[in-house]
């Protein structure tokens, strides 16, 4: 199959991003696939409502028949539609948080089709802050199944670049525009109980929820690799985010950490590897290795969540045979700092070392 890559920039008019996107929204409506930005990573988008086009979206990504896609609206008529009922706490976080990078589990009403829910009878929707995705969604007809635009198993995109790498030739168009700022997928939280539970950490962090609804839960899979527990969302079961080479978290007082990963990493290139770093600013310089990635001050955890994809794709790239990470278990308490460090952990496939 061709991909049309078609890129929206500065130099185009609102009348140029009208037909670029009307072209894209017809793609959809016919059955076909259309990867596109969102604030937290790129989309691969196919009309929700249509069973054909979610076994699409399956193949093209390699992904797992039993894992559900994520329903994208642009208004809140449109959530009436698709679910069965619209909890009190439900409205309240979507009037907060929406447009933004939550997405909530409803009760499915009978039009949505069990290929997109992975054959649950619950859904995930979300409505996603970037006016390029919101016009596309309507311009698709109002209900756009969109997973992460990536090949299952790799790290989701924040570059259309990514996009083009595992998915050129496999869907009808990929959209070239900024986005991706979060750089981390929307948080997950189940609103079909009494208490809203947290199934993926993310940008709108448990305290932020909070203060919205009161008491919420998170789902003890998250952090606790050990227990024989399967995960809520069946996709964090997956082994995801994986780079080639073999990641390992350090934790401990940061000078042991530095000196620990020094030594590791001068071991192995002097055994012919390839070695990567990822870590803060505060500690940057210190670092040998064949690649040192920074990812931002350790007082502010959104660079790392923004870069974390990148580097690792940036580190298959670089042919890196071994890779170290700082933790950011401390920072969890700061909220978003669980959302990097949740991913982290999948990448490395829970390897943590402590120093
Ligand atoms: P992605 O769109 O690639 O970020 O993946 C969507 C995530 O949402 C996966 O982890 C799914 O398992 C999860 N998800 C989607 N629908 C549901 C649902 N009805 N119940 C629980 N988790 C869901
Ligand atoms: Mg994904």
């Amino acid at each position: 199959m061709e991909t049309a890559i078609v890129a929206i920039g500065d130099t185009d008019t609102s009348e140029s991003i009208d037909e670029k996107l009307s072209m894209a929204g017809d793609i959809i409506r016919r059955g076909g696939l259309v990867a596109f930005p969102t604030e937290t990573v790129y989309g691969l988008g196919g009309d929700a409502l249509n069973p054909a086009s979610s076994r699409k979206i399956y193949a093209a990504k390699g992904r797992p028949s039993d894992n559900p896609l994520i329903i994208h609206i642009a208004d809140m008529a449109a959530l009436d539609y698709i679910v069965g009922e619209i909890p009190e706490k439900a409205a309240k976080l979507a009037d907060a948080f929406w447009p933004g990078p939550l997405t909530m589990i409803f009760r499915k009403s009978a039009v949505v089709p069990d290929q997109t829910t992975g054959g649950l009878d619950t859904v995930a929707v979300r409505m996603p802050n970037h006016p390029l995705a919101l016009l596309l969604i309507k311009k698709a007809g109002g209900y756009v199944a969109a997973p992460s635009a990536n090949l299952s198993g790799k790290p989701s995109p924040t570059l259309a670049k990514y996009v083009v790498q595992d998915l050129d030739g496999r869907i009808d168009m990929i959209l070239d525009a900024d986005g991706a700022e979060i750089g981390l997928e929307s948080t997950i939280v189940d609103l079909t109980g009494e208490i809203p539970l947290i199934l993926r950490p993310g940008c709108i962090t448990q305290k932020m929820l909070a203060g919205v609804v009161g008491e919420t839960d998170m789902d003890v899979t998250i952090y606790d690799s050990d227990t024989a527990q399967a995960p809520r969302a069946p996709g964090m079961k997956y082994r995801h985010y994986a780079p080639q080479g073999e990641l390992v978290i350090v934790e401990g007082e940061p000078q042991r950490v530095v000196s620990y990963i020094n030594a590791q990493a001068a071991a192995q290139e002097a055994s012919g590897m390839r070695t990567g770093v990822i870590g803060t600013q505060e500690h940057l310089a210190q670092y040998h290795a064949s690649s040192v990635k920074n990812a931002g001050s350790r007082s502010d955890v959104h660079e790392a969540a923004k870069q974390l994809y990148t580097f690792l794709r940036e580190f298959d790239d670089e042919e890196i045979d071994c890779m170290y990470a700082e933790s950011f278990r401390d920072a969890q308490d700061e909220g978003f700092g669980q959302a990097v460090m949740n991913r982290l952990l999948k990448a490395a496939g829970h390897r943590v070392i402590h120093v």
